[in-house]
């Protein structure tokens, strides 16, 4: 189940994703034929994608990139980063802003989340500080292989 949030500003319109997007999603009847210039979509709360609805996925962000949309995703949750990297018209042209990273406290094993720009991510070459760990203190370090996990802001 998939729960769309929307709101207009200026040439913008902004869309907030939550929910899983599985065979039942409608795209076209969540968010409708937008007007705006440019929509933002915003996908920290898409905790799962599967084949199905990443097709329609592709399909609807498509239609709108071809109608001259500019699209950008912000901070995209790992479910979504995952499929950005196999997939590689997953984002059909749009641009990725910003992606959640994962982490794992070397002491208490706990696993955390961290928000990063992608131009940020860039500029540091993907040499990922750790994080503090909110259980215990301890140090997080990035918990995935980086040429894997940021491949598709290197090709
Ligand atoms: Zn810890």
């Amino acid at each position: 189940m998939l729960n769309v949030v929307k709101n207009e500003k200026d040439d913008t319109l902004l869309v907030k994703l939550s929910g899983s997007i599985e065979e039942n999603v409608d795209f076209a009847a969540l968010i409708g034929n937008p007007t705006a210039k440019k929509m933002d979509i915003v996908c920290r709360e898409i905790l799962r994608i599967n084949s199905v609805g990443v097709k329609a996925w592709v399909k609807y962000f498509q239609s709108l990139a071809a109608k001259g949309l500019k699209l950008r995703f912000l901070e995209c949750s790992t479910a979504i980063v995952e499929q950005i990297n196999l997939i590689s018209n997953f984002t059909c042209g749009g641009e990725v802003e910003s992606i959640f990273v994962p982490f794992c406290c070397t002491k208490c094993n706990t696993e955390l989340l961290g928000l990063f720009r992608a131009a940020d991510l860039k500029k540091i070459n993907f040499e990922i500080p750790d994080l503090k760990c909110s259980q215990c203190g301890g140090e997080a370090k990035f918990d995935d292989i980086p040429e894997e996990y940021f491949g598709f802001l290197q090709r």
